[in-house]
């Protein structure tokens, strides 16, 4: 039986980091000391490339870790680990674009809708949580809303609104 399909079998063709089923690969494990099925874990394009650094980290994708840290398969912990320790280490979890990323999956653009402030800051900070991502302080949030040249208004009882913005629910 090849590597591929042990490792088909004990995966259940699913990503063992993100549970994934898209274009999944076997991933060598280095350093290898058997070579074998024990140092290898069957993996996504997306986290194949992301370990490589072939491609820009996405931290929300790596929530996954919470449960694959968890993995009985040793490969798989020594990735997850490893993953977690860079995560860390090199300050992504600082420098990212949490504000972007936040927008992008949390609000919607709607001309003539007004989300408040306080109510958005609010969920930015539980949807930074979530990501086990630090939250920036609110003027940083606001001065990462003007940088995307969304401007910040006084709206009705000094709330102070996010013009053309709702919040998902
Ligand atoms: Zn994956």
């Amino acid at each position: 039986m090849s590597i591929e399909t042990k490792l088909r079998a004990r995966s259940e063709s699913a990503c063992e980091l993100c549970t994934s089923s898209t274009d999944l690969a076997v991933y060598e494990v280095a350093p290898t000391t058997t070579g074998g099925v024990d140092d290898c874990a069957y993996l996504c394009q997306t986290c194949r490339s992301q370990i490589d650094k072939s491609s820009e980290v996405d931290v929300h994708h790596w929530r996954c870790l919470n449960e694959s840290m968890w993995s009985q398969v040793p490969a798989v912990q020594v990735l997850a680990w490893r993953m977690l320790t860079r995560l860390s280490s090199e300050g992504w979890t600082q420098d990212l674009d949490t504000v972007g990323q936040f927008l992008k999956e949390c609000m919607n653009k709607k001309n003539g809708a007004k989300a408040l402030l306080k109510e958005s800051f609010e969920a930015y900070c539980d949807w930074c949580m979530q990501g086990k991502v630090r939250p920036k302080s609110q003027p940083k949030f606001i001065s990462d809303l003007k940088i995307r040249k969304i401007h910040i208004e006084n709206g009705a009882h000094n709330n102070r609104i996010i013009p053309n913005w709702t919040l998902r629910e």
